[in-house]
């Protein structure tokens, strides 16, 4: 059975049958020509939109359809996070190919609802499509966050510290076992390539505590969000390279096809950990988030006033150019 021997009223009907009941602040949801919600009380609201595509952003050779759905949205919640912002809800728009399996229609749904479920997010409507082209998962997420609390790109200054949350480079080498290997094999890299987990609570903490003066999500690799804040807060920053939280399983793997780990996990994408700067002072407002973010916070860099990006291997050698990240566009 594939999803065109439904009907869009049935394909719906079928999303609504995996998701809890709406919450009091959504009068209305699915089913009407749009969806009414009462915004939440002294909150900014923040948007972010995200498209995960067939043969760009996963392989359904080897990435089952739960986690499909799933990538879908913790991409998403990613931004979020890197905003400050508590996730509310959601807007999905599925691109469905005539001969989808319904099986596997059914799978990529329950991978964004239990998701969605886990973190309290609503889902609150969408809209459904059958394309000629890819299956495109287009989820439209918005969080909210009080006005003071809203972290960005722009904010560091030269001095600040750069830190890191959780580790970089398992997604990546996860991607490259399942491109070698197919849909087999199953190890930690793996398991954070195909389900992403987005830092929502080391996000929330740093926002709370105002202890992040910019920060990112690393959606295309180290180097690519340390430019990000680079460029948006007219700073250099100079990564160490030794201190880096390099995931072991993703060294060993990178050592063992002939890669210099270290510059392989600072390339790599998929990690969705965040990159942020903190003011030297103000060290002491990590502790909410070290405590209770439930993932380590490494300290990697600083910003200077030379606008260069520079990675210091040990500090007895020179200073070389910060490789590029992962670019889509290339
Ligand atoms: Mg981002």
């Amino acid at each position: 059975m594939t999803v065109s021997t439904c009907t869009e009223r049935e394909l719906i009907s079928r999303i609504q049958q995996q998701l809890p009941p709406a919450p009091a602040w959504l009068p209305v949801g699915i089913g009407d020509d749009a969806a009414v919600v009462e915004p939440a009380r002294n909150r900014l609201e923040v948007f972010t939109v995200d498209a995960v595509v067939d043969g760009v952003h996963f392989d359904r050779r080897f990435t089952p359809p739960a986690a499909i759905g799933h990538r879908a949205l913790a991409v998403n919640l990613s931004d979020l996070a890197a905003m400050g912002a508590q996730p509310r809800l959601v807007l999905l728009s599925l691109a469905l190919p005539a001969d989808l399996p319904l099986a596997d229609f059914d799978g990529i749904v329950s991978g964004i609802t239990q998701l969605a479920t886990r973190e309290g997010i609503a889902v609150i409507g969408g809209n459904l499509t059958r394309t000629p082209g890819p299956l495109t998962i287009d989820i439209t997420a918005v969080g909210t966050v009080k006005r003071r609390n809203v972290l960005t790109r722009g904010g560091a200054r030269p001095g600040d510290l750069v830190y890191v949350s959780g580790s970089i480079g398992a997604a990546a080498a996860g991607l490259g076992w399942l491109q070698r290997d197919g849909a087999g094999v199953a190890n930690t890299c793996v398991e954070r390539y195909l389900r992403p987990i987005a830092r929502l609570k080391p996000g929330l903490l740093l926002g709370r505590n105002r202890a992040a003066s910019a920060c990112v999500d690393l959606s295309d690799g180290l180097a690519d969000g340390v430019r990000r804040i680079a460029e948006a807060s007219g700073v250099g920053i100079t990564i160490d390279a030794s201190a880096l939280p390099v995931d072991p399983e993703a060294r060993h793997w990178f050592e063992s096809i002939g890669q210099e780990a270290t510059h392989a996990a600072i390339c790599g994408g998929d990690d969705y950990e965040l990159l942020f700067t903190v003011r030297p002072r103000q060290r002491g407002r990590l502790k909410a988030a070290m405590l209770h973010g439930g993932v380590p916070l490494t300290r990697v860099g600083v910003c200077t006033a030379d606008r260069a990006l520079l990675l210091q291997a040990t500090p007895q050698t020179a200073q070389a150019p910060l490789p590029d990240g992962f670019t889509h566009f290339r």
